[in-house]
C-alpha cells in the first residue's frame, strides 16, 4: 500500500525538482530585477472603433531577464503573487507609466491616454488610493490620461474595500476600468458596486462577436455600460470581422493584436509622435 502511493512522487518528482530549482533561481533575481531595472513597459495601443486611429495604450510589463530573454506575465506574474511583491510590479509599472505620460505631455501630445494593470492584491488594500496619489504628486500630466485597469476577478472579494479605493481615486481625476468583463464570475451586478468609467470586453467574448449569440450578448453589455455613462473597450480583437461587428454594435475603443503586438516604450512612443505630425 505504502509503496503505491510512493510510485506516483517519485515518477513526477523530478520534474518538480527542476520547476522547483527554475522557480528558485527566478526568485533570486526578483531582488536584483528591481534595482537593474529589468521590468519594462510594452505599450499596445488602442484605436478609436468608428475612425480606427490610436487613442491610447495599454502598459503590460516584461521582465527583460539578463540570462533568461524577455520574460511575458504569465511567467512572472504568479511568481510575484506567491513572492508577495506583486505590488511592488504594480507600483513600479504605475510610476513608469507617469513618466511615459509625462514625457508625452513634453513632446506636446496631451490626448493619449494609458492605462495600466493592477492586481487584486493592490487594488483591495487599504492604503491604495494614498498610495497612487504619493506617486502621482509631482507630475502634471492631465490625471484623466491616467487609467487604471482592475481585473474582473477583483469583484469577488474586499468589496467595500475597492469601493472606497475607488470613489477616493475618482477624486483625483484618475479614471477606473473594469478589466477582462465578462470572464469568468463577472456579473452586472458588479457594474452597480463601483462607480467606475469603463468596461473592458474579454477576449473570450470578443472571439465570439461574430456569431449571432456573441453579438447578442455583447450588444446588450454595451447598451448597459452606455446607459451608464461608461466607455466600452474591447480586447484580443484580430480580423476584420470582428472590428465590423463591434463598430455595428457601438463599441468605443479596441485592441488587439488586427492593429498592433504591444510595442517597447521607446517604439511607441516614436509612433505616437509620428502619428501626430501625420
Ligand atoms: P490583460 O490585461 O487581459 O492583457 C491582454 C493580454 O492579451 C496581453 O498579454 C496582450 O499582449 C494579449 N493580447 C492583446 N491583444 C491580443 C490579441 O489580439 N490576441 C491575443 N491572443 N492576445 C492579445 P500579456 O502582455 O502577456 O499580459 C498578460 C496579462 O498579464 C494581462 O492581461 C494583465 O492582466 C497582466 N499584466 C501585465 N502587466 C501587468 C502588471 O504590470 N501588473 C499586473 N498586476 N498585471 C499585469
Ligand atoms: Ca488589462
Ligand atoms: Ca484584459
Ligand atoms: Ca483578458
Amino acid at each position: 500500500q505504502a509503496e503505491k502511493e510512493e510510485v506516483p512522487y517519485l515518477f513526477c518528482s523530478q520534474a518538480m525538482i527542476q520547476k522547483s530549482l527554475q522557480e528558485r533561481q527566478l526568485q533570486a533575481s526578483i531582488d536584483q530585477a528591481f534595482a537593474q531595472k529589468e521590468f519594462q513597459l510594452y505599450i499596445q495601443f488602442y484605436v478609436d472603433a468608428q475612425t480606427l486611429k490610436v487613442v491610447g495604450g495599454e502598459a503590460l510589463s516584461r521582465w527583460k531577464h539578463p540570462q533568461k530573454g524577455i520574460l511575458l506575465p504569465s511567467v512572472f506574474i504568479p511568481l510575484l503573487e506567491r513572492e508577495k511583491m506583486i505590488s511592488r510590479l504594480d507600483y513600479y509599472c504605475l510610476k513608469e507609466v507617469c513618466f511615459f505620460l509625462e514625457s508625452l505631455l513634453k513632446a506636446g501630445v496631451d490626448t493619449f491616454f494609458v492605462s495600466c494593470n493592477f492586481s487584486r492584491e493592490t487594488f483591495a488594500a487599504a492604503d491604495f488610493a494614498q498610495k497612487v496619489q504619493e506617486i502621482l504628486n509631482g507630475f502634471t500630466f492631465p490625471r484623466e490620461l491616467l487609467i487604471l485597469e482592475i481585473t474582473e476577478s477583483v469583484s469577488v472579494r474586499n468589496a467595500a474595500q475597492i469601493r472606497q479605493n475607488v470613489i477616493a481615486l475618482k477624486k483625483y481625476g484618475v479614471r477606473v476600468a473594469l478589466d477582462d468583463f465578462g470572464e469568468g464570475f463577472t456579473s452586472f451586478y458588479d457594474l452597480q458596486k463601483y462607480p467606475i468609467d469603463g468596461i473592458k470586453l474579454d477576449k473570450g467574448l470578443v472571439d465570439h462577436v461574430t456569431t449571432p449569440i456573441g453579438t447578442a450578448i455583447l450588444k446588450a453589455m454595451i447598451q448597459v455600460g452606455h446607459e451608464l455613462n461608461m466607455t466600452i473597450l474591447a480586447e484580443g480583437v484580430e480580423t476584420d470581422a470582428q472590428v465590423k461587428a463591434l463598430q455595428e454594435i457601438h463599441c468605443d475603443v479596441i485592441q488587439g493584436f488586427r492593429f498592433c503586438h504591444p510595442l517597447p516604450q521607446w517604439e511607441a512612443t516614436e509612433q505616437i509622435i509620428q502619428n501626430r505630425r501625420t
